[in-house]
C-alpha cells in the first residue's frame, strides 16, 4: 500500500503537543560540582594536569585539548568574577527565570579559565559593561543547579 489515498483524500492534520518529563544524570563531575554549590554555596573548579586549564563548571574531559581530567585537582573559584559579555533582555518569555528586564552575561569566575552563563540583575542594566566585577545573589532554598544562583549582581553600588 503506497500513498495513494492522498490523491483522494486531504489529510487532516491536528495540532497538538507531547509534554515530556525527562531526568538524566550530571555524572560524577557535575554532581560534585553542584553538590557544593547547593549545600556551600562554593563553586569548585577543575585543573587539566596537561594544559593547566581551570575549568567551572568541571569538566570529565579537558575541551581545549581533549585530555581526561584526573579527579585529584579541584579547587574552588570565585565566587566573584568579571562580566565578559552580556545581553540585555527587554522581551517577557515564559521559560525565562526572571521576569524582563535582565541581562545573560558570560561571568569569568576569579582564579577560572572559562566562563559561566548566567543571569544579571538588580543593577542599572544600562550601566553594564564589560570588565564589571559581579557577586552572585544565591537563593535562600537550594536544590543543586545553575538556577541555585539566582542571578549575578555588581560588587558595587
Ligand atoms: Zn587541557
Amino acid at each position: 500500500m503506497g500513498d495513494e489515498w492522498r490523491q483522494e483524500v486531504k489529510p487532516i492534520i491536528l495540532e497538538g503537543g507531547i509534554h515530556m518529563p525527562y531526568s538524566w544524570t550530571v555524572g560524577r563531575v557535575g554532581s560534585r560540582f553542584f553538590i557544593e554549590l547547593r549545600d556551600k554555596g562554593h563553586f569548585l573548579a577543575n585543573r587539566c594536569t596537561t594544559c593547566d586549564h581551570v575549568w567551572v563548571p568541571p569538566r570529565l574531559r579537558c575541551p581545549v585539548c581533549f585530555k581526561a581530567i584526573p579527579d585529584e585537582d579541584w579547587l574552588e573559584v570565585g565566587p566573584e568574577g568579571t562580566l565578559k559579555h552580556f545581553t540585555v533582555v527587554h522581551y517577557e518569555q515564559p521559560a525565562q527565570p526572571l521576569a524582563p528586564p535582565f541581562a545573560y552575561g558570560l561571568i569569568t569566575l576569579d582564579g577560572a579559565d572559562s566562563d559561566v552563563a548566567h543571569l544579571i540583575s538588580d543593577t542599572d542594566l544600562d550601566a553594564l559593561k564589560p570588565g564589571m566585577r559581579l557577586k552572585p545573589v544565591f537563593q535562600p532554598d537550594r536544590r543543586g543547579n545553575m538556577l541555585d544562583i539566582a542571578y549575578f549582581t555588581p560588587t558595587e553600588g
